[in-house]
């Protein structure tokens, strides 16, 4: 990836992680986050987030499915630096919710804009399906 465009990224993830810290979620470390389908939900990424996570995550060692997160070991994040705007943003504390929600679009916003600014083509899809991607054709 471009050197520029990741630093805007990472800019974006920073400023996201402000207005996360102002809304102040409650975190139990339950590690319920990266359990998509035991707790019905999907990570959703772009295809920015996917470049710096794939270019810097370890061998994953499991499949990729719906089911939950390959970089997850025991309740911890193997690519935390790296890991994409929804992790960052997902907590399960339930008064944030609305406000988690309001964040998660402000920024996808800007990911998609930034993305437009740098003409790369904007994809979003699940987690899985990029490392699926990558599994296949070794991108
Ligand atoms: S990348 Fe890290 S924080 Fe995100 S779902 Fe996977 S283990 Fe959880």
């Amino acid at each position: 990836m471009n050197p520029t465009l990741e630093r805007e990224v990472r800019t974006i993830y920073a400023d996201a992680e402000r207005d996360i810290a102002q809304a102040g979620p409650v975190c139990n470390l339950s590690g319920r986050c990266c359990r998509f389908k035991e707790y019905g939900h999907t990570l959703f990424i772009s295809n920015l987030e996917a470049e710096i996570l794939l270019q810097n995550a370890p061998p994953s060692g499991r499949p990729a499915s719906e089911e939950g997160c390959p970089f997850q070991q025991g309740k911890l994040c193997t690519v935390r630096e790296h890991r994409p705007l929804g992790c960052r943003i997902y907590f399960c504390d339930p008064a944030y919710q609305e406000t988690g929600q309001a964040i998660s679009e402000k920024y996808i916003r800007q990911l998609k804009a930034l993305a437009g600014r740098y003409g790369v083509p904007w994809r979003y899809a699940p987690l899985h399906a990029f490392l699926n991607h990558e599994l296949e054709t070794g991108l």
